[in-house]
């Protein structure tokens, strides 16, 4: 709340009044403190890999070139930081789309199982890596959902990343979905993975939030993945939570509407 006070000024009597002004300004205000942090978080993004490119670089002018090996490793770190940094804008840029309403969802009828298979198909390299099993489970009698493939793979993506991400090797991810409601589908990713402290997890979905930045940025993550999956539910008409316990796992369910509008309403 913002108050400001003016007084009335008689010009004989000097002053006989005051008027106060209350204007509510917390929302305008909580807003332009976030979008400043953003750009902070967005700045500091950048510059850390900008810095590491730049080191290396001079490093490479400065002689290392003449070395072989040496050479070849700091090629190397530029490249991946190159690469960290594409990662970076093109999620900035996916979220910028979402945010001006740009992202104009193209539904299509979708099979549920097929779209679950296929996820965990794309991911096979991965789970095989950290000998991670992973298993797909649709209730019975669940087919379609009318939703946007491309953007509800980004979701599926970003979770499924995550899971093999913070779970050690051999462990379990479970990608299931279920009807918990005849108008809705529940899609859930579980993990039995590093968990997420209590205390983190109000903030889970904020943009940056990380429980450890440094974990995080070595793992290739750019602190965006679960607020853009939050923001394509949203588009969705539907609601993203996050369930997790420390050290037993992880549980991300999004609630999605598999109805056409006009067959919401008509239902
Ligand atoms: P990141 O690119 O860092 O993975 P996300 O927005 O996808 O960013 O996730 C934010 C943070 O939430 C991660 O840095 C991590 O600390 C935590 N997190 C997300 N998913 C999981 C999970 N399945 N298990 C444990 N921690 C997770």
């Amino acid at each position: 709340l913002r108050v400001t006070f003016s007084p009335i000024h008689r010009r004989d009597r000097g002053i006989t009044g005051m008027i106060a002004v209350l204007q509510d300004v917390t929302e305008q205000e909580k807003l332009e403190q976030s979008r400043r942090q953003f750009v902070a978080n967005v700045s500091h993004e950048l510059r850390t890999p900008l810095t590491t490119i730049k080191s290396y670089a001079e490093a490479l002018a400065g002689g290392a070139l003449e070395e072989r090996e040496l050479s070849e490793r700091f090629v190397g770190v530029i490249q991946s930081e190159t690469e960290r940094m594409i990662r970076l804008v093109t999620d900035l840029l996916h979220l910028s789309r979402l945010d001006s309403n740009q992202a104009q969802l193209r539904r299509r009828q979708t099979d549920i199982l097929e779209m679950l298979d296929e996820v965990s198909d794309r991911f096979s390299f991965q789970l095989r890596q950290k000998s991670i099993r992973a298993t797909v489970k649709v209730a019975p009698g669940l087919k379609s959902a009318w939703l946007d493939r491309d953007q509800i793979d980004q979701v599926l993506d970003n979770l499924v990343s995550n899971a093999i991400k913070y779970t050690l090797d051999g462990g379990e991810i479970e990608l299931s979905a279920s009807a918990p409601d005849p108008g809705s589908v529940a899609i859930s990713v579980r993990d039995t993975g590093i968990g997420i402290p209590k205390k983190d997890l109000s903030r889970i979905f904020d943009r940056f939030y990380r429980v450890d930045k440094a974990r995080s940025r070595n793992m290739g993550g750019t602190g965006l993945g679960l607020s853009i999956a939050r923001e394509i539910v949203k588009a969705h008409g539907g609601t993203i939570a996050l369930e997790s316990e420390l050290n037993e796992g992880t549980k991300v369910t999004f609630t999605l509407p598999t109805l056409k509008e006009e067959e919401g309403e008509s239902a």
